[in-house]
């Protein structure tokens, strides 16, 4: 299994990072994208890329952290140059809280500008923001990654899937009330489906409230063989391909 998107950097991994990646590593689980969200997470998800073999990482700001960020580009241009970095993330727009949104579209841009330059995927993330993001990421047809922890609808996903973006698709897919998401799933073509923990939250049925980890991917990926009527073998080596495909991993 392999989990696109984690945050193994996460204090609340602090008590037993190295067992749970050993053990991790042992029990089926053969590659992780550790995603950073500003300079300090960038910085530990590389650290973590150089201690494990199987570990990839992202670095980017997420749009919580754009009004801190300042010059940003000056750290992240050279992480971007590192041989375990996949792409810039998680970057995008955030409406839930307050934080400006002005600001928000200013950091988001400026990273697509240095995807779109360096040829490099992008991490998503989109809460209450779909129209702008959309429009944003549209001015940018060269840039392709994927919308993590799908949130939008069937119909927002169909017109990202035709723009050649990637769903990833979280334990969210799980849940009792995940109607929406299981559509989703429903209309979006094998070969654009990812999945990811987003640890150490948004943990799947039947272990919500624990701390989540990419030993519980199983779930999700068992969910999406349901919804697609396949067998949880043929899931797991599609969406390890999709991600090693986009990525560019070997
Ligand atoms: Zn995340």
């Amino acid at each position: 299994m392999f989990d696109s998107h984690a945050h193994y950097e996460d204090e609340r991994f602090d008590t037993d990072r190295s067992e749970l990646l050993d053990n991790l590593f042992r029990t089926g689980i053969t590659g992780i994208i550790n995603c950073g969200s500003d300079e300090q997470t960038s910085l530990h998800s590389l650290e973590l890329s150089e201690r494990y073999e199987n570990i990839y990482f992202t670095a980017g700001v997420h749009p919580e952290n754009s009004p801190l960020c300042g010059n940003f580009e000056d750290w992240l241009e050279p992480m971007l140059s590192h041989p375990k970095c996949v792409g810039i993330g998680e970057i995008g727009l955030d409406y839930h809280y307050d934080t400006p949104k002005e600001c928000q579209r200013d950091v988001l841009v400026r990273q697509l500008e240095i995807a779109d330059k360096l040829n490099k995927r992008v991490v998503i993330h989109n809460r209450e923001s779909h129209r702008d993001l959309l429009d944003i990421v549209s001015l940018y047809p060269g840039v392709r990654g994927i919308f993590h922890s799908f949130s939008g609808s069937a119909e927002y996903a169909e017109i990202l899937v035709k723009k050649g973006w990637y769903i990833s698709f979280s334990g969210v897919i799980t849940f009792k009330n995940a109607e929406k998401p299981v559509r989703v799933a429903a209309v979006v073509p094998t070969d654009k489906i990812l999945c990811e923990t987003d640890c150490p939250y948004l943990t799947p049925h039947p272990h919500r409230g624990l701390r989540n980890h990419s030993g519980y991917l199983e779930f999700t990926i068992k969910k999406l063989a349901e919804i697609k009527g396949i067998a949880f073998e043929e899931m797991e080596n599609i969406t390890t391909d999709n991600a090693k495909t986009l990525f560019g991993i070997k």
